[in-house]
């Protein structure tokens, strides 16, 4: 039977794409407010919102106001190659604008990196309860997707290097990891690096860099020089308050850098987001209010769950994941309550709950009404 007559024959258009593609199980995002509004009929003003690890205090005003002058030019095509967020990325982290990727969202460069090294027949490491993205961006290139069982919910770096085969070419390592908030320390960080066979691209996603303390991060960026394998993402997503414009970035080798930016499209990232992103990074004061805030709300929260005489994963990013008997109820009874956090059993994780940490009084609602959907 010839190619066409075959085509002409499959019963279903569908059937026609690689069966690695029709096998993707979507993300699941958090629960939107204006559909939580629309199904109980609440007002969305009184619904807040901890689902997504987005930041509680809003946008940047220097990324606002940047935003709305790059209103005025938008119908004009982006700079494809970000100069002005480039040069900005590039002094404040000391790396050569050539080792710099732009992303729709770090989503969109763990995706280029996926796309660079992946192809069927060859394997993408990741933790057993990681981001659901390094799945995904494996699975959507062919390429069969090893999870590594955790440790305690984190990384099992040792097992990771064990799972390592001829066919590995990408490890992705969450730090900390979504939805768990493990970290891993610096030191293992760095002896997993010199473990790994230098044809191992190591994905090292920095998220939420900007909630550690300074004397827990790691020297990532130091590391790019001695390691050509590295890759690290980071976002403007959580810390600087840009979820919703997609903006990420990737430091890495000049020459993996390059064959990022082959396989992007030509305008990644639109020009509002670049003009935001760029005015965002220097607003020290702003991260600086977002981290403290942070603090002290894991705090809050944190007492709050042993309080009800939960336990929880000691986390080192905006949110933390609790134990909870009946994790899906508990999760309507929250809606109900116009409270809305993450069900993450999808992570292999069905008996936890992930809540973001928010403002003050968001903090005090969410456990307020976690307590009368405990006892419900
Ligand atoms: C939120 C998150 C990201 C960032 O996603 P964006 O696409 O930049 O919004 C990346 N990695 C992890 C682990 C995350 O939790």
């Amino acid at each position: 039977m010839s190619a066409i007559t075959a085509i002409k024959r499959a019963q279903d258009i569908c059937d026609l794409a690689p069966g690695y593609i029709r096998a993707i199980a979507p993300y699941e995002p958090g629960k939107p407010i204006a559909e939580l509004a629309r199904e109980l009929g609440l007002d969305p003003n009184s619904i807040i919102k901890l689902a997504s690890n987005e930041n509680p205090l809003g946008v940047s005003p220097l990324a606002m106001q940047a935003m709305q002058q790059a209103l005025a030019d938008i119908a004009r095509y982006p700079d494809g190659n970000g100069f002005e967020l480039k040069h900005a990325l590039s002094r404040r982290y000391a790396v050569d604008a050539s080792q710099i990727v732009l992303g729709n969202g770090s989503n969109d460069v763990l995706e280029l990196a996926a796309r660079a090294f992946l192809t069927p027949g060859v394997e993408a490491i990741y933790s057993q309860h990681a981001f659901a993205v390094y799945p995904l961006v494996t699975q959507a290139a062919g390429a069969a997707g090893i999870e590594v069982p955790a440790r305690d919910f984190a990384h099992d770096l040792e097992a990771m290097l064990q799972a390592i085969t001829l066919r590995t070419r990408l490890a992705f390592l969450a730090n900390p990891n979504n939805p768990t908030g493990t970290l891993m320390r610096s030191a293992d960080l760095l002896a997993f690096l010199l473990a790994v066979p230098p044809s191992v691209v190591v994905v090292l996603d920095e998220a939420y860099n900007e909630y550690l303390p300074d004397d827990l991060k790691a020297d990532s960026i130091g590391w790019l020089t001695e390691f050509p394998n590295l890759i690290i993402t980071r976002t403007f997503s959580k810390a600087y308050g840009l979820a919703g414009l997609r903006v990420g970035y990737a430091f890495a080798h000049a020459g993996v850098a390059d064959l990022m930016n082959r396989v992007r499209q030509p305008f990644n990232v639109n020009s509002v987001s670049l003009a935001a992103a760029t005015a965002g990074l220097d607003d020290r004061e702003f991260v600086r209010r977002g981290f403290e805030l942070n603090q002290s709300g894991m705090r809050r929260i944190t007492q709050g769950l042993a309080q009800l005489g939960l336990t929880y994963i000691p986390s080192f990013g905006n949110f933390v994941s609790f134990k909870v008997m009946d994790a899906a109820g508990v999760f309507q009874r929250l809606l109900k309550h116009g409270v809305i956090v993450r069900p993450i059993a999808s992570y292999g994780m069905p008996d936890y709950l992930r809540v973001s940490i928010g403002l003050e009084s968001e903090n005090e609602r969410f456990l307020e009404a976690l307590r009368q959907s405990l006892f419900a």
